[in-house]
């Protein structure tokens, strides 16, 4: 099968555990004020290419990958869920470690929909799950959509058993809120399969993907986070967990 893929970087090392082959769906529903592949967002805006040609890519270089293996990110892979699955299953065939990195937007609990997502989870190891906001109305306000479905998403792959790992990305003024991020903590300190929380720092890198697209930029002005600055909010997220925690027991 053939799937609309952006781009494949070789090794890369942010995306999962290990050395990977990360994969870049074209496609995506949500229009993140900050997202920084815009040029992803038309499913259509890009080529095809077949499952097996992925692997193939992979097997050029495997020696590199024996503690990664593949991750699917974007875009929004779960929009090409049918690709993806047989992607992975190909994958699991060769016993190669297998990530979605997804905003888990398109996930709905119909029982077609339900059939597909279990057999795509049964061939996936690790989930990374981008949680944008955890107040829903400021998640439509940063997003275009509900996070309704994407907090149900969490609790289903929970009930999988699926190692989740939960990403933020921290936005000065937008999402950098410490009472919230302490809320994100006890969100997470809820799932029993969250193996790692992550804050990414905001970067304004997609800027001249917007000027090349003739878009205009949401956050012109709005200037890079230092690292340094994630420290009391990683304070936060940790009071939130242990609080969580407390809550649960
Ligand atoms: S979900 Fe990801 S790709 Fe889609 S708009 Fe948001 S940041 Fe961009």
């Amino acid at each position: 099968m053939e799937g609309y893929i952006h781009s494949i970087e070789s090794f890369g090392t942010l995306d999962g555990p290990g050395i990977r082959l990360v994969v870049f769906f074209q496609g995506c529903p949500m229009r993140c004020v900050y997202c920084h592949n815009p040029d992803t967002w038309n499913i259509k805006a890009s080529g095809k290419i077949d499952s097996d040609e992925i692997l193939k890519i992979y097997e050029k270089n495997k020696s590199f990958y024996k503690d990664g293996g593949i991750t699917a990110t974007g875009g929004e892979p779960l929009l090409q869920i049918d690709f993806l699955t047989e992607l992975f299953e190909k994958a699991k065939q060769k016993s190669i470690h297998t990530c979605l990195d997804t905003s888990g937007a398109v996930f709905n609990e119909s029982k077609t929909s339900i059939e597909k997502f279990d057999r795509l989870v049964s061939s996936t190891d690790l989930v990374i799950l981008d949680i944008k906001h955890i107040d829903p109305d400021k998640h439509i306000k940063i997003t275009g959509h509900k996070s309704e479905n994407i907090i149900k998403f969490a609790r289903y792959l929970d009930d999988k058993n699926k190692d989740i790992w939960i990403r933020h990305v921290v936005v000065p003024g937008l999402t950098d809120n410490e009472d919230e991020i302490e809320k994100l903590g006890c969100f997470v300190a809820a799932l029993k399969n969250a193996v790692f929380v992550e804050l990414l720092p905001y970067h304004s890198m997609g800027v001249k993907k917007y000027e090349a697209l003739g878009l205009d930029y949401p956050l012109k002005g709005t200037e890079d986070m230092d690292k340094e600055k994630l420290e009391p909010l990683y304070a936060a997220l940790k009071r939130g967990i242990k609080k969580g925690k407390n809550n649960t027991n």
